[in-house]
């Protein structure tokens, strides 16, 4: 990210010079919708996409169906806005009266023209000037923003949140959300519901200590109330009950070994009931072993809570991963809609919800109750879960106790953060699903020395990141699931694992990209292919529908992206392509009959791992390398230093084999407003075990026959 010029562009004269086009949608008698409570829960509202989820009920299901199974054959590109300086790209645009509003990397808000994708307005928060040394274990892409009220609420991984003027872009209020000194990060977008606008944080796979959620006024940016995921130490006094509640799950000093709980993703309003629902993350560290010795369910760790919309009081929980132990965060998508589960016995108020951890979960959302909860992935650190307690039902040995183990789903989960869609017309759920296992050794764990880390990956138990990730870790489908039968409607198989999120629509559409570049329509009753385009890069982002003029649009921003080709990275990511800053990217909008060209954004790119003869890789160094390189660098430069395309691969870098530029980098932070920041912490012993880590795997790949 070059914020130099991203400042020029949203420099003041740029501003002038769109004041009079924008001007032009709000003389518009048509253009005056107030985004508020009652809007977002209007069934008129069918042109605009109002909030994450379209709507406060998070379906993702959009009532246009001027696109529909019929047409959708004839859809073409209608226009694109090039990004130029973006990496990854994972959100949700909002729609609002013709304008569409969207992040891309580092929290860059933009305004756009929704008919012809002519920029109106943009803002950069200098992410990584304001994060500075922090931006070490923090990523720079966002998921999206929340509009209320005329103001555009955008929160940025150095974790402010900041409202913008939405006609102008201009900031209104800023509030830091968490204590700077914490190694805490924002990817999340942040909800307004209720004159409030909520928002939590990631980190704690890097000792972000007790996780937590706040709520802040949206006229204001003031502190409205705050929750914790998990207790303090009870010596010092609870906040509420709730937190006595939840201390009596733990065992041990979890306080100062962590805790985690981190929220950041998944905040539903759900209006019916006055409540906000947040899916909650994994522990911190991910061993229970180290984290709560004695186990416990280790409250409100991977559970969905119900919190008071208006006063954040504790109302009801439900813990999808009891003294979770394998990073199975419920931080996906909660999802609510009324179901008749049982025919004669009328419709119910549920909620649907995929987490990490393999099961599809059907809860009442008056008391959280389970109604029902069935796999729709392979797992097998749990063979069920127990209808009359509500709890799984786990494997013996699932928690790598005495000796390694594989488990599935994997650390990335059956489901992530890409959102799943409902279609209330067809009955279905449409889930991006991802197949692969992760392999648990805690075996050289020192129980004894451990220590919450700081700004530095150390989760309790070694799963490989050392090491490469094969091209076919993995697998992955478009999975229709039917949450009333709790059983499987179709699924179409899809490359790899780690493809992007699902819209559907009234036109029986499916609308979902892919980690190959394509972006595709199914029928949403039998999953049949009906249309497809190469967008020519990885897609991580969920598409968005919505009308302008009598024109239905579908957009998807373009920009592979997310922890799996970041911290993940190794081959697997790597297959396709998709380089550092390889690919220009996009945000592409279609509609039925628009025929403009695709553009050009790029060739493929694979890494060329340089072997230079005079560096002979010492075991010694190569062992500690490795350790540090877990530790610092694997964040972003992927398992076993093979870049998933975040960053770039350190095999192929000059830089690596050159100490003096090396150090500069590292140690000088000399590439720190690309988004390589300063890591101070890191001396020139740890350097010289990297070198030799980094050209250790150089060699090992060179030796490979080539393939990739
Ligand atoms: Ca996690």
């Amino acid at each position: 990210m070059k914020a130099d010029r991203l400042r020029r562009i949203a420099g003041t004269a740029m501003m002038l010079a769109v004041a009079s086009t924008f001007s032009g949608f709000w003389n518009d008698a048509s253009a005056d919708t107030v985004v508020d409570d009652a809007a977002l829960a209007d069934p008129a509202q069918k042109d605009n996409w109002l909030a994450y989820g379209r709507d406060h009920s998070e379906q993702r299901f959009s009532p246009l169906d001027q696109i529909n199974a019929e047409n959708v054959g004839k859809t073409g590109l209608a226009w694109s806005l090039p990004l130029p300086e973006d990496r990854a790209l994972v959100g949700t645009p909002l729609v609002v009266d013709g304008v569409l509003y969207f992040t891309g990397s580092y929290s860059v808000a933009r305004a756009v023209d929704a008919k012809t994708g002519k920029l109106i307005w943009e803002y950069d928060p200098e992410t990584l000037k304001h994060a500075g040394d922090r931006a070490r274990m923090m990523w720079g892409w966002s998921r999206g923003l929340t509009f209320y009220k005329g103001k555009v609420i955008i929160a940025t991984a150095d974790g402010r949140l900041i409202a913008l003027d939405a006609k102008t872009g201009s900031p209104v209020w800023t509030t830091q959300t968490f204590d700077p000194k914490l190694p805490l990060h924002i990817s999340g977008a942040p909800k307004a519901f209720r004159d409030l606008v909520i928002i939590g944080n990631g980190g704690s796979e890097q000792g972000g200590g007790r996780g937590f959620i706040t709520a802040y006024h949206v006229d204001t940016g003031k502190e409205a109330w705050k929750f914790y995921v998990v207790p303090g130490n009870p010596a010092d006094g609870f906040e509420d009950k709730a937190q006595e509640m939840a201390a009596k799950t733990w065992t041990g000093e979890w306080w100062k070994i962590g805790g985690g709980g981190q929220t950041w993703n998944a905040f539903t309003y759900d209006a019916e009931y006055d409540q906000i629902l947040i899916g909650t993350g994994n522990g911190g560290p991910w061993n229970q072993k180290l984290r709560s010795p004695q186990g416990g369910d280790n409250l409100f760790l991977c559970s969905i809570v119900a919190l008071d919309a208006k006063t954040g009081s504790y109302k009801w929980h439900y813990q999808t991963t009891p003294g979770e132990t394998w990073d199975y965060t419920s931080t996906m998508d909660i999802v609510l809609a009324d179901l008749e589960l049982k025919a004669g016995e009328g419709k119910k108020k549920v909620l649907m919800h995929a987490p990490k951890n393999g099961f599809f979960y059907v809860l009442d959302r008056k008391d959280g109750k389970l109604l029902s909860a069935e796999p729709i992935a392979k797992v097998t650190w749990a063979t069920g879960i127990d209808m009359k307690t509500g709890r799984p039902i786990e494997a013996e040995g699932a928690r790598y106790e005495g000796k390694p183990v594989t488990i599935y789903p994997s650390v990335f989960g059956a489901h992530s953060w890409h959102a799943m869609s409902y279609n209330p017309n067809t009955g279905l759920v449409y889930i991006p699903k991802m197949e692969l296992a992760t392999r648990w050794d805690d075996s050289t764990i020192d129980f004894n020395s451990w220590k919450k880390p700081s700004f530095q990956i150390d989760v309790g138990v070694d799963v490989g990141l050392g090491n490469d990730i094969p091209k076919d870790a993995g697998t992955s489908s478009l999975l229709a699931w039917d949450p009333v039968k709790q059983k499987k409607a179709w699924e179409i198989p899809q490359p790899n694992y780690w493809n992007a999120g699902t819209l559907t629509t009234a036109g029986n559409l499916v609308f979902q990209g892919q980690i190959d570049g394509k972006f595709a329509a199914y029928d949403a009753r039998d999953g049949k292919e009906l249309w497809a385009v190469n967008a020519g890069s990885g897609i991580s982002a969920p598409p968005i529908t919505y009308s302008v003029d009598g024109t239905q649009y579908v957009s998807v921003l373009v920009g592979f992206g997310g922890a799996a080709v970041a911290y993940g990275g190794g081959s697997s990511m790597a297959q396709y392509g998709w380089g550092y800053r390889a690919q220009q990217r996009q945000l592409l909008t279609f509609a039925v009959g628009a025929d403009k060209p695709m553009p050009v954004v790029g060739e493929r790119t694979f890494a060329k791992v340089l072997t230079p003869t005079d560096f002979t890789p010492d075991d010694k160094l190569v062992d500690k390398g490795q350790h540090v390189y877990k530790a610092s660098c694997a964040w972003c430069h992927g398992a076993g230093a093979v870049s998933g395309g975040y960053t770039p691969d350190l095999r192929a870098s000059e830089a690596v084999v050159h100490t003096e530029q090396f150090k500069t980098i590292v140690q000088g932070g000399a590439l720190s407003t690309n988004g390589m920041p300063r890591f101070k912490n890191l001396s020139d012993d740890d350097l010289t075990a990297l070198q030799n880590f980094i050209r250790k795997r150089a060699l090992e790949a060179a030796q490979q026959p080539p393939s990739n």
